[in-house]
């Protein structure tokens, strides 16, 4: 039941829509599929033996109803007709498919959208305590698999709809014998759900555990190529050889589980058949032609059956194998994302933190903290690593949520309104900067449009555009996390992006403490420069770095002080 209720808080209104139009056309279609299976027959035996016009009743229905004057053109405009019931089944059918595989592609297209987005707008407290390889995975994997599932969702309906039309037919013909074959099927089916079923859920989950390893080995081990090289261990192999194996195994189990079923209801069928002749054989039965009778109509209705419960199964089965990916997709979308309003917060006079209480999870980093930062201030924190100094700027900077106090920015307290507004005062640059592989301008840029003057004039403050000149200007690549730069240049590519929004408030956390000390000088002369007219939030450990702020403060114990 918890199916239904993921499917439906996946699938948009629009998507209901279209399934239950989907619906519709799958009926028409199983209805086609079922009178082209048997149509053919008909018509070779009425142009075998043209007599069967005038002895049965539906051929001579037909004759009439169309006043045809003789036997010979009758069965040509038959042949005709179910020429043109052909061409119009496979437009039917290659509309069909197309209908199908664009519903599901572009179900994928959406999913992979709204997890993008939702990830990128949880709050950055959640996002960090997810892996960035299982959010890659998710968006890769399992929203593949959950486009998997929904297909074989459609393939179970429409077969079962295939099902129930031949299901009619054969209760029709002889309704004794399909009550025979449904208890067989409801006894293997039984049977089936037992064994197999649970072990298909059982093997998604797995899987999910697997590759979950598998990715987070890939991401380990590429982030961390240095380390690798230089204290290699076979392990790395043997690690993911495992995880890869592992997940190869939960395939094959799964897929040979998803064949299954057919060997199984052909087994009981057949040896069904056997066992009835024996059966009748052995205890003296005289009446052979009515054994033989129902027997055939057995072997028909199984041969007619047998292929549609079969697939019922197959992509029952595969459900249960992707369920996992169902799961997590609806797990994830249904994640608590930031709702940021579009107010606007202008900052003219003093930033001040009032009794601010922060904890991660049950962890209090500090309790009842009050700060006050005046416009072009320049303030520096230190402390001892893991005091809480990056925790209170990313707080400073409305990155985090506090639990308890106010924000007050001049006279208007932070908010959710006013907070997205408020993130674009800040130009920051951390210890740890990542530049993307791309060209200097892209990498100053970010994510936003390339105003090649503003990227030039960032890239001048930040004194790098000199050597910019004698490379290949903006143009000029940078590698894979800067690999192509030294720390200094990388660090200088930093700071030109923390520029390139004219912020009013720079914040430097640590941002130079893998420099050298001639390189940190340098830069640190340059910021307090830049920053002359703007608010300048430092967090160092020398304090030959912060010589020229105005007020410093020691975090310890979750307290803060002057010094
Ligand atoms: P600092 O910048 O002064 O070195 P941080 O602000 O990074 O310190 O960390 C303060 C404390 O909060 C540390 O004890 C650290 O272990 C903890 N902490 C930091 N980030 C997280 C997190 N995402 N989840 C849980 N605890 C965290
Ligand atoms: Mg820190």
């Amino acid at each position: 039941m918890s199916f239904f209720i993921k499917l439906n808080n996946i699938l948009t209104s629009y998507d209901k829509k279209f399934l239950f139009y989907l619906f519709i056309f799958t009926v028409v279609i199983a209805a086609v599929e079922t009178v082209g299976v048997s149509i053919i027959m008909p018509f070779l035996s009425v142009a075998n033996d043209f007599t069967l016009i005038d002895t049965n009743k539906y051929y001579n229905y037909f004759y009439q109803l169309f006043a045809f004057q003789d036997h010979k053109s009758y069965v040509i405009i038959f042949g005709i007709a179910i020429l043109i019931f052909y061409l119009l089944r496979t437009v039917l059918n290659s509309i069909y498919v197309y209908t199908i595989m664009y519903f599901i592609n572009s179900r994928y297209d959406l999913i992979v959208n709204r997890l993008f987005k939702k990830y990128l707008s949880l709050p950055y407290k959640s996002f960090i305590t997810h892996n960035t390889s299982s959010l890659t995975k998710v968006i890769i994997n399992e929203a593949a698999n959950v486009t998997e599932l929904f297909w074989f969702l459609l393939i179970l309906i429409s077969e079962l709809l295939v099902f129930i039309f031949i299901y009619v037919v054969l209760m029709y013909i002889n309704y004794k014998v399909t009550i025979g074959i449904s208890v067989l099927i409801v006894f293997v089916g039984f049977f089936i759900k037992l064994v197999i079923s649970k072990r298909m859920k059982f093997y998604g989950e797995e899987r999910e555990q697997y590759q979950k390893v598998f990715y987070e080995l890939l991401n380990r081990n590429f982030q961390n190529i240095k380390m690798l090289k230089l204290h290699f261990d076979q392990s790395v192999y043997s690690n993911f050889a495992f995880s890869s194996k592992m997940f190869v195994k939960t395939k094959i189990l799964s897929s040979t589980l998803q064949q299954l079923p057919r060997y199984i209801f052909e087994l009981m069928g057949f040896s069904l058949v056997v066992l009835i002749v024996l059966y009748y054989l052995l205890s003296d039965h005289s009446n052979y032609n009515d054994l033989f009778s129902i027997v055939s109509v057995f072997i028909l209705g199984l041969y007619r059956i047998l292929p549609s419960i079969t697939r019922i199964f197959l992509s029952y089965n595969t459900i249960l194998y992707q369920y996992k990916s169902l799961d997590i997709i609806y797990q994830d979308l249904n994640l608590e994302c930031e709702d940021l309003g579009t107010q606007e917060l202008k900052f003219q006079n003093e930033i001040k933190l009032e009794n601010i209480s922060f904890a991660y999870g049950k962890c209090d980093v500090f309790k009842d903290i009050s700060l006050s930062i005046k416009k072009n201030e320049k303030i520096a924190f230190v402390g001892e690593s893991g005091s809480g100094k990056s925790t209170l700027v990313d707080i400073i900077m409305g990155l985090h949520m506090i639990d308890a106090g106010n924000i007050m920015i001049d006279h208007n307290k932070l908010t959710y309104f006013n907070l997205a507004s408020w993130r674009k005062h800040f130009g920051y640059i951390p210890q740890n900067i990542y530049l993307f592989d791309g060209t200097v301008a892209q990498n100053v840029a970010f994510n936003l449009n390339i105003d090649e003057e503003k990227v030039v004039e960032a890239l001048k403050q930040a004194k790098i555009w000199d050597f910019l000149v004698t490379k290949e200007g903006l143009d000029t690549m940078v590698g894979e996390s800067g690999v192509m730069l030294s720390g200094g240049q990388k660090q200088r590519i930093a700071i030109a992006r923390a520029l390139y929004q004219n912020p009013d408030i720079i914040v430097l956390d640590e941002a130079t403490s893998a420099l050298d000390e001639e390189t940190e000088r340098q830069i640190m002369e340059e910021i307090y420069s830049i920053a002359e007219d703007k608010t300048l939030i430092i967090i160092a450990h020398k304090l030959s770095t912060i010589q020229k702020c105005e007020k410093i403060y020691m975090m310890k114990d979750g307290k803060l002080t002057n010094v």
